[in-house]
């Protein structure tokens, strides 16, 4: 078979296998492995490299539809230094995503604007890549749709449609107090995923206050004990990446109590 003959065959390959990623890339490597400033493991490195990353972009945009992550967030922009309470392999081994496949939650701690929300975020995106199917929520959000489906008589439904995802995140607990019927309706979504799938989640809440958000300190701990059998936890102390050219706004470290909230300069400024 000639040189052209051989292309137009592993096009024809290409196409038959799906893979137009690899289809877009061949002519551009063909010419580099000609010239002679690509070697051939290289061109099929590339080759392949081509249609990964593509079939990634796909599964993220159609994540992007289904998921309802509110924006695209990734390590790659995440400034560790910034944080430095932060445990960078920590995060970098979580986003293995091992964590998913033992069905094992995340559960990020801090005050406002440290990057709970990025990180979680960028969980999931690059669980979405990996082709695992996922879910951003508010809690609120969240509680708003459980207690909807309850009164039109659909909430084994969407118990079961939140069951589904591999990973799920529930962004934002603590912000807004939740009544005793949402309790309710969360515990039996926690429930409903304990050992069978990975939740994330982010509050500015200590635990111990968890029993005040949800009103209900024995609910709470009930789903604190489900949340926590398998769970990795990263407490976040540190400044707002939002306030950051404002240091003055920030509470140092030492001062952000784990425990017993204390109203930030920055929340009085921002209020
Ligand atoms: P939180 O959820 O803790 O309130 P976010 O994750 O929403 O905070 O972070 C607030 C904003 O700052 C977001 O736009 C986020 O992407 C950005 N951000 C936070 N921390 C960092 C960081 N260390 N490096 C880069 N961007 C950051
Ligand atoms: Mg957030």
């Amino acid at each position: 078979m000639s040189a052209s003959a051989t292309i137009a065959s592993i096009k024809t390959h290409l196409t038959d296998l799906g893979m137009p990623g690899s289809l877009e890339v061949i002519d551009g490597l063909m010419a580099k492995l000609d010239n002679g400033s690509m070697s051939p493991a290289e061109a099929m490195e590339h080759l392949l490299a081509a249609q990964v990353a593509l079939r990634r972009e796909r599964r993220l945009v159609s994540a992007m539809h289904s998921s309802r992550l509110p924006s695209i967030k990734r390590l790659d922009t995440f400034d560790f230094s910034f944080q430095p309470s932060i445990d960078r392999n920590q995060i970098m081994s979580l986003h293995e995503l091992t964590f998913i496949e033992r069905k094992e939650n995340v559960i990020l701690l801090g005050p406002a604007g440290v990057g709970k929300t990025h990180i979680a975020i960028s969980l999931a995106v690059t669980a979405a890549e990996k082709g695992k199917r996922i879910y951003f929520s508010t809690l609120s959000d969240l509680i708003l749709s459980l207690v909807e489906a309850e009164k039109q008589g659909r909430l084994r439904e969407k118990l079961n449609f939140l069951k589904g995802p591999s990973l799920l995140v529930v962004d934002e607990i603590g912000y807004i107090p939740v009544t005793a019927s949402g309790t309710n309706l969360f515990f039996q979504l926690v429930n409903a995923r304990y050992e069978r799938a990975s939740t994330v989640l982010t509050s500015d809440k200590s635990f111990k206050e968890w029993g005040e958000v949800f009103g209900d300190p024995v609910v709470a701990s009930a789903m604190l004990d489900r949340l926590l059998h398998h769970c990795h936890i990263v407490n976040i102390k540190g400044n707002s990446y939002r306030l950051r050219q404002y240091p003055g706004l920030s509470l140092p470290y030492e001062q952000q109590s784990p425990g017993r909230r204390t109203k930030r300069k920055s929340q009085e400024v921002l209020a």
